[in-house]
């Protein structure tokens, strides 16, 4: 498979956003203000309405609708993208993600140090 495709192509795209979903989430304020809450879940309508993959965009919108963004603080938030991606990697057939292990992924690095190079 063609890693840097020009242009860019679904999986691709898939993998930068999810890049930044993700990263958003564990970065989120642990105790956010009214306003941090109102803009984390405008992004993710916005992105339900504008992100360049139709179907995937409709799908996301539904999923939008049946499990609003948890924006309480970051633990949520980062819970509630990981499980959001999961619901993506079902419906593509790829493995499910532990969402224990979010913040090793996305913010600390693994134990085992394997980030590191
Ligand atoms: P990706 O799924 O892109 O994941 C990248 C990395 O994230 C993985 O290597 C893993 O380390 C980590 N990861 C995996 N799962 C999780 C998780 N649950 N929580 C935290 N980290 C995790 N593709 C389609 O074919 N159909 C669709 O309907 C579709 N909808 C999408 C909707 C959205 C909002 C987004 C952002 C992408 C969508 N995609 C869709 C693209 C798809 O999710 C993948 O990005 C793409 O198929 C490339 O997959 P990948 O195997 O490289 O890993």
């Amino acid at each position: 498979a063609k890693l840097h495709g020009c242009p860019v192509d679904k999986d691709e795209l898939g993998r930068s956003t999810w890049n930044l979903l993700h990263t958003m989430s564990v970065y989120y304020p642990e105790k956010p203000t009214d306003e941090d809450k109102d803009r984390a879940r405008s992004f993710m309508s916005i992105l339900g309405k504008t992100y360049p993959c139709d179907f995937c965009a409709k799908d996301l919108r539904k999923d939008l609708k049946e499990s609003p963004p948890k924006v309480e603080s970051r633990e949520a938030f980062a819970l509630w993208m990981c499980q959001l991606h999961n619901k993506v990697n079902e419906k593509t057939g790829k493995p499910k993600f532990e969402c224990r292990d979010v913040m090793q992924r996305w913010r600390d690095g693994w134990k085992d140090g394997s980030c590191d190079y």
